[in-house]
């Protein structure tokens, strides 16, 4: 029997469960593409509860329970005397979301001689040293595609709020007052704008997608061209790399995975080649981008703005610049954790599970590192240097 050692975020201020505001969440049996969504024997929640936080425990208990394992949730994640780092010294299994990662650096793999399941519920596995998961010979699998679209209907919210000055705006309503002229000094139609993005996988093409209708430029970037009768449908524009696009967008979108080709490509020179006043919005991971660059550039102007949902380190602390840096929209990491989200990646955990458990192959498209090397959607996007450097641990754990 495993030990199941699960990290999530802490339940809500007023308490678990929260009154919801809708009754139910559309059923969605399909992504675009055709794969299906996820297809556990069961599930023991309702979709459209919160499942993501320690109360919600990814309504894995009675399954996990109910076959004789010991299934521990806790969001105490931090440092050497965390209950993540007493529990893991004995567990089989490990689950995390990106939104509240339990980083699991080549040190904690080293403390956990036990692990051999790594499951990231949510996409992006980023947080786990796949260099070290490689070398100890476990299977690091993630729910591809369970909140793809999530995330990119929130790229396509932040592009038009940072556009049309909609937060500062809703400020004022706030504030009581009615500064018309305040509100749009600095608000812009998106229609005409030249938009980009660095990766066109599923967030970033879906992205082209829902951004087609408002009349904009559109543009990417990526490691592989999309198929040419794609890129006549979008009337997308490819660019060879970053470097290339940029000088041309208005607008630059970042959906590509942290590892060590994209960790810190947005710096100071490559911002320095974007147009004087261009957006960037950051919904892949908080370290593809310079922390202090992009301050400096909104500081400066040569960002006009500039909105995301990933941090580093997450939770990222209270002086962290980006909180108070000019022009920004950012939320906490929660683009892939709507509560419909939550009901696809929760069952595609338990799916995994009952893979796991029955000894039956985990679908090919969840699996990023499997014995011993980059595996299914993990060989397609990701890449691995000899320093592991595929990980984004804290700086603490650095020290
Ligand atoms: P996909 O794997 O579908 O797409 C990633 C794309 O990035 C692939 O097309 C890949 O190219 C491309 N890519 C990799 N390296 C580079 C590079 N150096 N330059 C340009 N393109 C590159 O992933 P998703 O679209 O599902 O997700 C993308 C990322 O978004 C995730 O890795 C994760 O970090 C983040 N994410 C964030 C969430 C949130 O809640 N904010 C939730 C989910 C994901 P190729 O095909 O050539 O390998």
């Amino acid at each position: 029997m495993a030990k199941v050692l699960c990290v999530l975020y802490d339940d809500p201020v007023d308490g678990y469960p929260p009154p919801y505001a809708l009754d139910a969440v559309p059923t969605i049996d399909r992504y675009p593409g055709g794969q299906t969504t996820p297809t556990p024997e069961r599930v023991d929640f309702q979709p459209g509860e919160l499942l993501g936080s320690v109360s919600g425990e990814l309504g894995l208990r009675r399954f996990l329970e109910g076959g004789g394992h010991t299934f521990v949730v806790t969001s105490d994640k931090e440092g050497p005397d965390s209950t993540f780092d007493g529990e893991l010294a004995d567990a089989e299994i490990v689950i995390s979301q990106p939104f509240w990662p339990a980083y699991l650096t080549a040190e904690r793999i080293a403390k956990a001689p036990k692990l051999k399941l790594a499951i990231t519920a949510g996409i992006g596995s980023d947080h786990v040293d796949l260099e070290a998961a490689i070398e100890r010979g476990i299977t690091v699998a993630e729910v591809t595609y369970s909140n793809s679209i999530s995330v990119s209907e929130h790229v396509v919210m932040m592009i038009l709020s940072l556009v049309r000055n909609y937060i500062p705006s809703y400020g004022w309503v706030v504030k009581g007052g009615w500064n018309i002229a305040d509100c749009v000094s600095r608000s812009y139609d998106l229609e005409g704008m030249q938009v980009g993005t660095v990766a066109s996988g599923r967030i970033g093409s879906a992205v082209l997608r829902r951004l087609k209708p408002f009349d904009v430029g559109l543009h990417y970037t990526d490691r592989h061209r999309l198929p040419e009768e794609v890129e006549r449908e979008l009337g997308v524009t490819f660019h060879p790399d970053a470097e290339s696009m940029v000088p041309v967008c208005d607008v630059v979108t970042i959906n590509a995975p942290l590892h060590p080709e994209t960790e810190h490509m947005f710096n100071d020179a490559l911002i320095a080649r974007m147009k004087r006043g261009a957006y960037i919005v950051n919904t892949a991971r908080g370290k593809i981008c310079d922390r202090d660059a992009i301050v400096r550039a909104l500081e400066s102007g040569q960002l006009a703005g500039y909105a995301g949902d990933v941090w580093y380190p997450q939770p990222a602390p209270p002086e962290h610049p980006w909180r108070s840096m000019p022009h920004h929209g950012m939320t906490p990491h929660i683009s892939g954790s709507s509560l419909s989200a939550q009901a696809r990646y929760a069952a595609g955990t338990r799916e995994i599970l009952e893979c796991w458990f029955d000894d039956r192959p985990i679908r090919e498209e969840y699996l990023i590192v499997d014995r011993g090397h980059l595996a299914g959607a993990g060989a397609h996007a990701y890449s691995v240097s000899r320093e592991g450097e595929a990980s984004e641990a804290p700086a603490s754990d650095h020290a």
